[in-house]
């Protein structure tokens, strides 16, 4: 059975991601920093529940070192990485007068050094997923980076986030070019999805967010999941953002 790394699976979208790779057949390392109770959790769900195989593995994806170990750990249980989905993200509400630098390099180091750190340790797993599929006609191994609706409207109040999320989609697109054939790289980004990061809203906020999304909604976890899995699959599709928010900005 194929495997997948899901940065940042013990919750949220990267939950969604995870249990939907594994009832697509893939074998899926569940990725946390913290939540080791509500990974392991997963990691039974999938095991118990579908026909693949799940391992809950801390790594801080910010650390070289931890993101290498997470790629190494998926090798040990599953033989192999096939695709990476970097998922793993974290926010800050707080207006440039008041950012420190320290927090912004915190933000950074997440969500782009953590891409980066964890598609670097799994790109010779990945060339050699592609080398093991020559010649089948199922789609290439693949990355695909968890952006944002903020790399492209930017955030006032959160303007190292807004930059790290643009930042991911630069590192898509670079990443895309560097690695094909073999390999494709492709981006999602969400608009607002209801999960613990985006919990704090205030009801007014929650309104008025609301009445900016012609869909009417906020997204659902599982929402982005359709998209990574779609992105997983478009063997002709790389170097690609796939917007999902509801219509909040039609590009
Ligand atoms: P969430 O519920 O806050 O979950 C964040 C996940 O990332 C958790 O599994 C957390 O692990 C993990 N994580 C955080 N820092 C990490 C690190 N240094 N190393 C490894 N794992 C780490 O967030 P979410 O809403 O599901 O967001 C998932 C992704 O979607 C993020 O990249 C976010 O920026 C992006 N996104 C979210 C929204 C939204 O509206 N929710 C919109 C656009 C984009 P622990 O549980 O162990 O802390």
């Amino acid at each position: 059975m194929p495997a997948a790394i899901v940065t940042g699976s013990s919750r949220g979208i990267g939950r969604a991601i995870a249990e939907r790779f594994a009832r697509d057949g893939y074998d899926v390392a569940v990725n946390y920093v913290e939540s080791a109770q509500q990974a392991r959790a997963v990691a039974d769900a999938i095991d118990e529940e579908t026909d693949a195989d799940a391992v809950a593995v801390r790594a801080d994806v910010s650390d070289a070192d931890e993101a290498a170990d997470l790629v190494d750990a998926t090798v040990e249980a599953f033989g192999g990485v096939d695709h990476v989905v970097n998922n793993a993200g974290i926010d800050q509400h707080v207006f440039t007068e008041d950012l420190s630098p320290a927090d912004f390099d915190r933000v950074m180091d997440t969500n782009v050094n953590g891409a980066f750190n964890v598609t670097k340790a799994a790109l010779p797993h990945l060339r050699a997923s592609a080398d093991a599929a020559a010649g089948d006609p199922a789609p290439t191994p693949s990355v695909t980076n968890v952006s944002s609706i903020l790399a492209h409207t930017g955030a006032a109040v959160e303007c190292h986030y807004a930059a790290s999320k643009a930042g991911l989609l630069g590192l898509t697109k670079s990443h895309a070019d560097d690695f094909a054939p073999e390999i494709r790289v492709n981006a999602v980004a969400p608009g607002h999805v209801e999960t613990d990061m985006t919990a704090d809203r205030t009801e007014a906020e929650k309104r008025e967010e609301l009445a900016a999304i012609p869909l009417g909604t906020f997204g659902q976890p599982e929402q982005i999941a359709d998209a990574v899995a779609y992105l997983r699959d478009a063997g002709f599709v790389t170097g690609e953002t796939l917007n999902v928010n509801g219509g909040e900005l039609m590009r």
